[in-house]
């Protein structure tokens, strides 16, 4: 992501006034794919993907943090997870947006150990 495109993302989020919860996802912690309507539309941004990188300004990672392989920009979702927590079984009470390939975000209720260190924003709804 050149200086210019950042720019435009951060005032993008400055115009919205929001703010989100970043965490870092570690590699190899676990997480899950969250379930989500499909009316749950992103509170700033085209896409839940564009949401990411409005609140990151960080370019997309080319290891899919579901599955390992290789991710191509074009193939990437803004996917829902919600974090393991300290207790087994628990989960994040938040949802949390992490980009990754389409085909592994429809897998719905699937856990995973992340594959790379990898961001993870508060999935602010509109
Ligand atoms: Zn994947």
């Amino acid at each position: 992501m050149n200086e210019q495109d950042k720019e435009i993302l951060h005032v993008k989020r400055l115009l919205s006034s929001k703010s989100a919860e970043i965490r870092t996802l570690n590699e190899g912690q676990h997480f899950k794919n969250a379930e989500r309507t499909r009316d749950e539309h992103a509170a700033v941004g085209k896409s839940w993907k564009e949401f990411w990188q409005i609140f990151t300004l960080e370019d997309f990672p080319d290891t899919c943090p579901f599955c390992g392989e290789p991710l191509q920009v074009n193939e990437i979702d803004g996917c829902h997870i919600k974090i393991a927590g300290f207790l087994e079984g628990s989960w994040s009470s938040k949802k949390y947006i992490i980009p990754g390939h389409h085909g592994c975000n429809m897998q719905l209720g699937d856990e995973f150990d992340a594959r790379i260190g990898i961001k993870a924003v508060e999935a602010i709804e509109k």
